[in-house]
Order: C-alpha cells, then structure tokens, then sequence
C-alpha cells in the first residue's frame, strides 16, 4: 500500500496520511485532498508503506503536472520541523508564503485572470565609469570559487573582506559562472539590504533577470516572481530570509551577504529558523558551494573558518580608496555645556565636510523625538502601562507616548504618575529631535531621515535614498544606514552614541556594537575621497572602541572568543531557550518550574545546563510576564539537548493560560 503524508496549505500543524492509489505522488507535488467535509490542497512531505490504524482516504487528484516545489525544498522544511522544534504545518508556513496566494491563480488554479509581469530587467551595459576589472586579491578567491563550482559538491566559504573590498564583485563573478554552467543562483540579503539599487546592480552585473521576493511586493508580483523561478525562466533570485523557499529546481550557488545580520534569524513567531545556517543546510543537500560573506562575521562563522570546517577567503584591503581614519570623541568632556546631541568636533567636522560639498552619515540609533518624559519634580520617567519598567518614546508629530516593546501609544499625562507633580517634559535626544538640532546647525543643507518609522511606509526607505542622493547633505539614520549602502561622496560619518551595547544582559552585545559601528564607519570613503568617522562615546579606553578605531575584527574576535569559551557560550556551546509567558505571573512561572525539574537531571547526564526559571531581561511585554528557561550542552551534545526538550515539552504540556516556545539556536535572548 501507499501512502503519503501531507503538509495543508490551510497551515494545519501536523501532517495527514492519504491512500494515493496511483502509486506515483512524490514529495513537493501538489495534491487535493478531502479534509472533513471541505477539499484542501496540500503539499506530499512524505510518501511511505505505513499503513495507519485509522481508515485512510484517497488522495482526490494531483493538481499540477510537474512538483509545486523541489523536493529539496521540502527536505529543508522538514530539517526545519525537526531542528527548531516546530511542527510541520509550522515548518512549511514559509514555504506557502513564499509562493504567495496569487501563485494558484498564476499556475491555473484559481479563477482570476492572471496580471503582467513585473520582474526586473537588466538595462543595457553598465556605464563605463562603473566597469573594472577584478584586482589581484579579488581575482585569486574569484579562481578559488570558480574552482569549487566546478569541482561540484557541498563547500561552504566565509569571505572575510573589510567594508568597502568588492565583495560583492566577488560573488557576482561567481554567480556569473554558476548560471554559464546553466544552474540557478540565490542571493540572500539581509532585509534592509534589499534595496532597489542592490536589485538594479545585481541585474546589470549578471546580464540576467532577477526575481526578487521579500515582505513588500504585492501578491501578484510574488505570483510572477514565483512562478517564473520554478519555471526556470528566470535563474537569479534575490530576497530576505524568506527568499531561501524559492523554488530553484537546478540551484548551483548559494550566497549569503553580510552573514552576521540579524534579520537571518527569524524571531517573534516560529519557525524560528536562522536563514544563514539553513542555507549552508540546503547547500549541503545540493551538494553546492556557499559563501557566507561579512566584514564583520558572526563569531559562530568565523569560529568554524578558523577551525578549518569552511574555507576561509579574505579581502584585506578596500578596492578603491582606504579605509576612513576612526577617532573616538569623549563626551564627558564639556558636552553639558553644549547642551547638544553633537559634540563641537563632530560639528566641525559636519560643517567642513558639507563645505566642501561632500556628504555626511550621522548613526542615532533611537527612534522618535525624546526617549523619555520625565518629571522635573522627581525625576521618574513614565513607564508602559502594559510594560513596566520600560520607558516610553516621545513621538511629537503624533503627540503622544509610544512603547516601543508592544506598541501601546497614549498622551503625556497631564500629572507624574510617581508624585503628582505637573512638571512633565520629553527628555534626552531620540532622532528626531537630533534631526531638528541638524536643521538648526546647518541651514541650507538637507537634513534627510530614515528609520523604522519613515521605511514602514510603502516605498518610505527608497524615497529617502533618493532624496539623500539628489539633494545631498545628511542623513540621518538609526541602525538601517549602517548596511550596504554604497555613496562615493559620503567622506564623513558621525556616531551620536558609540555605548549602545554597553551594560545590556545579552551575551551577544558587544558583537553587535562592534559589527554595527564598524559597518557603519565603514561607509565614510568608498570611493576616491579619503573617509573619515568620529564616534562620540563616554567610554573612549573600551577594548571594543579601540578595536574598531584601529579596524581590528581578529584582535575583537579573538578577545570576544575567549570570553565565550571561559563562559562555555556559543559557538563553544549551544542553547535552547524555552519561554513561557502568562498574565497572572505565577503560572507561567509555575510552569516552567515544572519542566525545569524534568529537564535538569536529564540534561545533567550529558554535561548540559537548564539554567532557570529565571524572569526574561525585560520581563514583561504587552501585560504579559516572561519567564525563561535557558538549556545549554556542548555542540557535541546539540542534538540530545534538543531530543530531551522535546521530550519534556510533550510531557508537560503548558496549561491554556501560558503560552510557550523553544527557540533554538536563540539570538534574541532579551
Ligand atoms: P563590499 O561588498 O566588500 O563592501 P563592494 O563590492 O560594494 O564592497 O565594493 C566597494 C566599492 O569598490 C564599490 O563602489 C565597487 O564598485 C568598487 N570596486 C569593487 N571592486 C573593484 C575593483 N576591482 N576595481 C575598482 N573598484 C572596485
Ligand atoms: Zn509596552
């Protein structure tokens, strides 16, 4: 008998076993089935002669001739299923939302009538200016990658290139060869890297379509994007995390640029996959090269390169131009006499550059107008009503409060919630008021934004891009301006507040400064205008800042390395998170105490660690009170550590009132 497990695209979470008499389905083709009384379509994860104890249906019919998605790709959805700990119907959400609804339509199963086209063509040559040859350094990985394509097989690279090296002319070059070897290529890019310029650039580059797929194009331009892949009719596809689904039946080449993004980790709902780790996963059941390619590597990446399990390529030096010098400016000198967001040095620096009618980048990385209202009579600041102890954000074009955390928004209460007084005021430098100061100190040149509040808007991050590029002068950003762009003439980049990091209970602050200050300083003189950064902080003798002064990734890497070894953390360990949340505190707490007394003797057996129940860094979001159970085992021992919170999760299932989930491999352990 045969039978097949199928994946709803209703999002069931678990699979459903039919008869298929024909004998013939295989996984990734695209059935209807009957499910209660309705007909569903599904994808076939699984075909098997285990004949169930209950009474099987037969399949109805198979809906499209050829598979609906590589059978690859159905793997990666089941690897997914089983390493994050989620279930299938789960693990396939990305899958389905890849393909998008339209896509039915698109490929005859639906009843609109299809719409045109709308995938980027590559416009005629380049212009000279833009065109070089491959350097000496570029050209010896280049030989090396195209070396690995042709030998075939599974071999995953980390390159290593300093912002500004011509990465990305590196693996254009390779991607070049893979589709000449008549393969499909995939790009992936952190979210904010997706920028009509990285899409046009990449289209000229390989004299090739390119699909792109990511959040904000509409169905129907999914739909085409989708189909065209599957069809083989486009052979580059470009995206996000989510990009990783696309359909690539012959894929030969797999990127991932800026690897130590954080966007690449899924976080807030499952499957909470990590979009670089599974693109090496799906390079390996290719059998095909993958480049992880960063100025700033995670550590996990530069961990396994150094211990020789990927191949290790470095580009030391900018293509053109050199590196900005980076000075660090202590604000604990006279900046209460300024009373301002910028330190005379930067200002300075601001008003020559722009002189010479250069450009300027400017990191506040704080979103809104002040980042606090705080009682002049007292000195509390007002807190989340929902939230406690996290403070609310003056947003003043809106006038009102805002909760970054969970989103509650309200206005500034008339009285201080601590000690009734009416003395009220937004305090301390968010954005926009660092915007407004900007416009002041600089008139007649353009002050332009760009933040989670202006690119949420439809269209919001190119407008300002553009508008940057047009009409000059600065921008202003928070965390977003720090990746990928590439502007010849911006010779000057400021930091407002290089401490970001400093004193967060999350083990991975200090690779996330380093990476975010160097990438940005790292945009100031790319071209052949030498650059120049200043980071304002009050903590110029850190380790950390003096190591991005003098563009140290190894002398950062290895002293954050020997931490994370001294303290067992990853990549020397690996974890498990299990969080539970709940309104009345105790039960989530009571719950999670529960597992931890299942989990611990097991976990001991094999030298791990539940460490817990402990309440979440921030410890309550949106009313809910989060407790954390945080399992550890060396990487050895990964996998146990992952079978045995299975294990003890389907042994004390949480009551109604909590609501729980494992995060594998976290990122986001705040
Ligand atoms: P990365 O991705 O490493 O930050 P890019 O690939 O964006 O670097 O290249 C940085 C700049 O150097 C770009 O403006 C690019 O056009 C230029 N560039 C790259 N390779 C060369 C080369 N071989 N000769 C001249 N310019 C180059
Ligand atoms: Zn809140």
């Amino acid at each position: 008998m045969n039978f097949i497990d199928v994946v709803l695209s209703s999002g069931q979470a678990p699979t459903f076993t039919y008869l298929d008499p024909s004998a013939t389905l295989r996984p990734g083709d695209l059935v209807q089935v009957p499910f209660g009384n309705r007909r569903i379509k599904g994808l076939v994860w699984e075909t098997h002669a285990r004949e169930p104890d209950f009474a099987t249906k037969s399949v109805d019919e198979k809906l499209l001739e050829r598979p609906f998605a590589p059978t690859h790709l159905i793997d990666l959805c089941r690897w997914i299923s089983e390493y994050y700990l989620c279930p299938p119907g789960v693990a396939a959400g990305p899958l389905w939302s890849c393909a998008g609804k339209s896509t039915f339509v698109r490929l005859g199963l639906g009843k609109r009538a299809p719409s045109k086209s709308k995938i980027h063509e590559p416009k005629p040559a380049p212009e000279a200016s833009r065109r070089f040859e491959l350097n000496a350094a570029q050209q010896a990985i280049a030989t090396t990658l195209r070396a690995a394509l042709d030998t075939g097989g599974f071999q995953p690279f980390l390159l290593h290139g300093i912002t500004g090296s011509g990465k990305t002319a590196v693996f254009l070059d390779t991607a070049r060869h893979a589709l000449d070897k008549g393969k499909q290529v995939l790009i992936l890019v952190p979210e904010i890297g997706l920028t009509p310029q990285t899409v046009k650039r990449t289209a000229e580059a390989l004299g090739e379509r390119v699909a792109t797929l990511h959040s904000q194009i509409s169905d129907s331009e999914r739909a085409d994007a989708w189909t065209s892949l599957r069809d083989g009719n486009c052979r580059v596809a470009l995206g996000p995390r989510s990009a990783l689904f696309a359909p690539l039946f012959d894929p030969g080449l797999l990127v991932v640029d800026e690897e130590h993004d954080g966007s690449y980790k899924q976080n807030g709902d499952s499957p909470r996959y990590h979009g670089r780790d599974a693109a090496v996963w799906l390079a390996r059941r290719c059998s095909m090269p993958v480049i992880l390619g960063s100025a700033t590597p995670s550590l996990e990446s530069w961990h396994n390169a150094k211990s020789g399990r990927y191949g290790f390529l470095k580009l030391p030096e900018r293509a053109a131009g050199a590196l900005p010098q980076v000075e660090a400016v202590d604000l604990r000198e006279g900046r209460k006499s300024t009373g301002s967001s910028i330190s005379p040095r930067l200002r300075t620096a601001m008003s020559d550059t722009l002189a010479k009618g250069e450009r300027v980048m400017v990191l506040h990385n704080r979103r809104g107008w002040a980042p606090q209202a705080e009682c002049l009579d007292c000195g509390a600041a007002v807190e989340c009503p929902d939230c406690p102890g996290l403070r609310l954000t003056w947003h003043r074009e809106s006038s009102r409060l805002v909760c970054h955390h969970c989103g509650y928004s309200g206005p500034l209460p008339k009285a201080c919630p601590a000690c009734g007084g009416r003395s009220l005021e937004p305090q301390g430098w968010a954005i926009q008021r660092v915007q407004e100061e900007m416009e002041r100190l600089f008139p007649g040149h353009s002050v332009v934004r760009l933040d989670r509040d202006i690119a949420s808007k439809k269209g919001g991050h190119g407008l300002a891009m553009d508008s940057f590029l047009t009409d000059g002068g600065i921008l202003l950003g928070t965390q977003m301006i720090a990746k990928g762009h590439d502007i010849p003439d911006v010779t000057l980049v400021g930091v407002t507040d290089s401490d970001i990091g400093a004193g967060m209970p999350d083990f991975r602050a200090a690779e996330r400064t380093f990476q975010l200050l160097c990438q940005v300083a790292g945009r100031a003189g790319r071209a052949d205008l030498p650059g120049m950064a200043i980071l304002q902080t009050r903590r110029p003798d850190d380790a950390l800042l003096r190591d991005v002064l003098a563009h140290d990734y190894e002398s950062f890497a290895a002293r954050e390395l020997d931490t994370r070894r001294i303290l067992s953390l990853p990549p020397y360990s690996r974890m498990v998170l299990v969080e539970a949340s709940s309104e009345d505190p105790a039960s989530a707490e009571r719950w999670i105490g529960k597992l931890a007394a299942t989990l611990r003797p097991v976990v001991a057996s094999f030298g791990g660690a539940a460490m817990g129940p402990l309440p979440a860094p921030v410890a309550v979001v949106a009313k809910r009170h989060r407790m954390h159970l945080l399992c550890k085992s060396s990487p050895e021992r990964a996998g146990d550590l992952r079978h045995a919170v299975v294990e003890a999760l389907v042994a004390n299932p949480p009551p109604k009132e909590v609501r729980a989930f494992a995060d594998v491999d976290p990122v986001d352990v705040m």
